[in-house]
């Protein structure tokens, strides 16, 4: 399955694959509520995201440990820049900051 492609040539997938970052259409089909299943990456054949199935905590764990598939499945195939408001995020990062740092220094 090829990547989508607008009509001047860039990828239009919504997705990426965690383990190589090939763009991927879809990362899973649902056949039925509770059974789905996960879709392989074209490019180097291994399960395109497997953190579908797991739970928060080892995403979490993951996270902790650093492990760069667990980021590419937060940033690329969990949060995208349609579902996050990543200048909201920004600004409210910012005071929150200030406000501690006032806090600190009071
Ligand atoms: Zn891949």
């Amino acid at each position: 399955m090829k990547p989508k492609m607008d009509a001047d040539g860039t990828c239009t997938s919504r997705f990426k694959c965690m383990q190589c970052g090939f763009p991927i259409n879809t990362l899973y089909i649902q056949y039925s509520p509770g059974n789905i299943r996960l879709m392989k990456c074209a490019y180097c054949k291994a399960v395109a995201d497997d953190y579908i199935e797991c739970e928060v905590m080892i995403l979490i764990i993951d996270l902790i440990l650093h492990k760069p598939k667990a980021y590419r499945h937060l940033f690329y195939n969990r949060f995208s820049s349609e579902t996050v408001n990543f200048k909201g995020l920004l600004w409210g990062s910012i005071s929150a900051f200030l406000i501690l740092d006032i806090c600190i220094h009071i």
